[in-house]
């Protein structure tokens, strides 16, 4: 009876942290969710991404979803070419989950956002300065800047951006929005 009683917690624990994705979260680092987090997740995933690369405006992005990629994979993301060291931010409001390294991805750092959506960085030349996981993040700050880390060594200069939904990977392509260029912002502050 004991037995069946902790079985059965176990499996509503179970449940619980598979509704809340929370075994995705906890793969890229975040194992302990805190309560904003949770906050953030419930709310609907955003319906535009802000341009992560600086300077660089949407129609510049070359399609590379789903092109063919070593070893029987394919591209699970975008990627975004730009000039070494150019800034990258982040694409939403979201807590920034695990700042670190990986075989592909070299330098990178993961961000969970609105609706359960995890948000993917990869190749950076260098984090910003101090920047951890827990961060609270908006499309005003800078997550690290663009280079060739990772499997992207001797290509050009790129941010590779993933975007995940619970259910798997979504094109940020369609979702993408480019920024007010700075005469713009200039402007609307007039
Ligand atoms: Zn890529």
């Amino acid at each position: 009876m004991r037995k069946f009683f902790i079985l059965a917690c176990a499996a509503l624990i179970f449940v619980a942290l598979k509704n809340l994705d929370a075994t995705r979260l906890a793969r890229v680092g975040g194992a302990a969710l805190p309560f904003k987090m949770v906050r953030l997740y419930m709310k609907t995933p955003d319906k535009e991404l802000a341009m992560p690369v600086e300077g660089v405006r949407v129609g510049q992005v070359g399609d590379s979803w789903h092109a063919p990629r070593s070893g029987g994979r394919v591209h699970e993301g975008q990627d975004i070419f730009a000039e070494r060291g150019t800034a990258v931010r982040s694409a939403t409001e979201g807590y920034v989950v695990r700042v670190g390294q990986n075989a592909l991805g070299g330098n990178a750092v993961w961000v969970v956002g609105a609706g359960r959506r995890s948000y993917y960085y990869a190749h950076l030349d260098s984090f910003a300065p101090g920047l951890a996981a827990g961060d609270y993040v908006t499309p005003d700050s800078v997550l690290g800047y663009v280079g060739t880390t990772g499997n992207a060594a001797g290509t050009s200069p790129h941010l590779h951006f993933g975007v995940y939904a619970p259910e798997g990977a979504v094109d940020p392509r369609p979702l993408l929005s480019d920024r007010p260029d700075a005469a713009e912002r200039r402007a609307s502050r007039d």
